[in-house]
């Protein structure tokens, strides 16, 4: 099997969770896990960690080199998915043997923050549209930000929060609508 990226040999099958083992690269730290170590160690487990929100608004920018990789296993193109949440990198999976691969330190990223027993979520669809929902949402909260000034932007929100919430939210919106509310 040869390292996706350093395209060697370098692979030692290492336990990097209690019970799930990965071929791990000797010279890049990368890991790649076989659908069956994955599937096995996920059955193992007594349940799901809950998520742990990111703490880090800025981190969602993408800073990986689009390099296509090759599957060690079955050499075909891994396809890459994005994790959304924040998260900066995307994981790369064998759309044929189902495996995954994960650089030096994207493992211990997604265990930070409890996604790495999600692995099987995130690549299926409704994952994805999720992930590309937030992204929209995400673009859109920076051009009004940009728009109004990012003041201006938290209070027009807390206000629209207001207005929604409140038992006469249809008044107050005509209130404001109208240009001469005063005068009949
Ligand atoms: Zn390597
Ligand atoms: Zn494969």
């Amino acid at each position: 099997m040869k390292c996706p990226v350093c395209k060697e040999e370098n692979f030692e099958s290492k336990e990097i969770e209690p019970n799930l083992f990965a071929e791990v690269c000797s010279k890049c730290l990368g890991k790649w896990i076989s659908s069956d170590n994955y599937n096995r160690w996920l059955a193992g487990l007594e349940g799901r960690l809950p998520e742990i929100p990111s703490s880090d608004e800025a981190a969602f920018t993408i800073r990986e080199f689009e390099l296509a990789k090759l599957c060690p296993q079955c050499r075909r193109i891994l396809v890459k998915y994005k994790i959304g949440r924040n998260i900066a990198f995307k994981i790369d999976r064998c759309g044929n043997c189902a495996g995954v691969w994960l650089d030096s330190d994207e493992w211990a990223t997604l265990r930070s923050r409890n996604l790495h027993d999600e692995l099987n979520k995130v690549f299926t669809d409704h994952w994805q549209e999720e992930v590309k929902k937030e992204e929209t949402r995400q673009a859109l909260e920076k051009i009004y930000a940009e728009k109004f000034g990012e003041d201006d932007y938290r209070k027009i929100k807390d206000f629209k929060t207001w207005i929604e919430q409140h038992e006469k939210s249809s008044e107050i919106k005509a209130f404001i609508r109208d240009k001469n509310p005063l005068q009949f």
